[in-house]
């Protein structure tokens, strides 16, 4: 675009801006970043791609630009949307929606679920970017499942159960973390093996960045899986809700339902739990149940789940504790 070219569009929109049009209007109107040109119906700006923020009015303009902006531009965050086994766990259901920026791990992304379900963080987790294309997975035979769990231990490669089921694995590289078996932390991580399979990369939680993923084209319409705690196999499924302002830290924008509680053994064992609660003469397992839960379970609720508090959940100290 030549200067004289831009002058003149300049020009008319001071025209239109003195001709009776709202001051404060004109000057919120997008912009290009070097040239001031505003947006008309006309002429639509580009917006930068990464940052969906800075406006230029041409290519030239954002080549210019870009040396002074790099250093400022930063990818906008993820609104991500979790729900602890949709299909299972319902009235109220467990979610937990985050804005989570692109630049974070999923590394990163595990210690704000954790907060943000309360979860006790005492087991293993992946992530699994899930097959589009998958065929439903034969029942392993028993051959099988022994050539699989012994396989670390005869230093062979895993045989595949079936079928790939996902196109990537981001798992922990060392569940077992300082302390080893005796820290009680990742036994659950003996689990791992039925999760592996040859056609399946697999990457370090610490090494990858959420954009990576999140952008990737490869990845489109495949769906998230968090899945925490290869025992009661909390599967958590990740929604992409939309993008929101680039934030350093993760916050949490909205959820539903009181935190499960670690090692109630799956979603039928919460909602045995929640029964236990419901009923207003509970029998002796049903009285243990709810002793197990206020005191026993390693994110225990002195509280309960009584009075409609399986609805209760602490949005302002997930949000303090998300911002440490
Ligand atoms: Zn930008
Ligand atoms: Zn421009």
């Amino acid at each position: 675009m030549s200067q004289r070219e831009v002058a003149r569009v300049s020009l008319a929109d001071m025209t239109r801006m003195m001709a009776g049009g709202n001051e404060s209007e004109v000057f919120n109107q997008p912009k290009c970043a070097i040239c001031n040109i505003i947006e008309t119906d006309e002429r639509k700006l580009l917006t930068c791609a990464r940052c969906k923020k800075t406006r230029y009015c041409s290519k030239d303009c954002q080549a210019e630009n870009w040396e002074s902006h790099k250093s400022t531009c930063t990818a906008q965050n993820y609104i991500l949307k979790v729900s602890l086994c949709p299909t299972e766990i319902t009235n109220p259901s467990v979610t937990r929606t985050l804005s989570c920026p692109s630049t974070a791990t999923f590394e990163q992304l595990h210690r704000a679920l954790q907060i943000a379900f309360g979860w006790a963080s005492t087991h293993t987790y992946d992530f699994k970017i899930i097959d589009p294309n998958a065929q439903p997975e034969p029942l392993p035979d028993f051959t099988t499942i022994i050539k699989r769990s012994m396989a670390p231990w005869n230093d062979g490669p895993v045989p595949d159960a079936g079928s790939r089921q996902n196109l990537l694995r981001i798992i922990e590289k060392d569940p077992f973390g300082p302390g080893g078996f005796a820290s009680g932390r990742g036994i659950d991580s003996m689990h791992n093996q039925s999760r592996v399979h040859s056609q399946t990369p697999e990457v370090d939680s610490k090494k990858i960045k959420l954009g990576k993923v999140l952008q990737n084209k490869e990845y489109e319409g495949a769906g998230i899986e968090y899945e925490y705690d290869f025992g009661d196999c909390w599967q958590h499924t990740v929604e992409v809700m939309g993008r929101a302002e680039a934030s350093k830290k993760f916050s949490c924008l909205g959820g539903e339902g009181h935190g499960v509680a670690e090692d109630v053994g799956s979603d039928s064992g919460w909602l045995k739990l929640r029964e236990a609660y419901r009923t207003m003469n509970p029998t002796t397992e049903q009285k243990e149940r709810r002793t197990w839960f206020e005191s026993g379970a390693s994110n225990s609720d002195p509280r309960g789940l009584g009075n409609g508090r399986e609805w209760d959940w602490d949005m302002i100290d997930v949000s303090a504790r998300l911002r440490r």
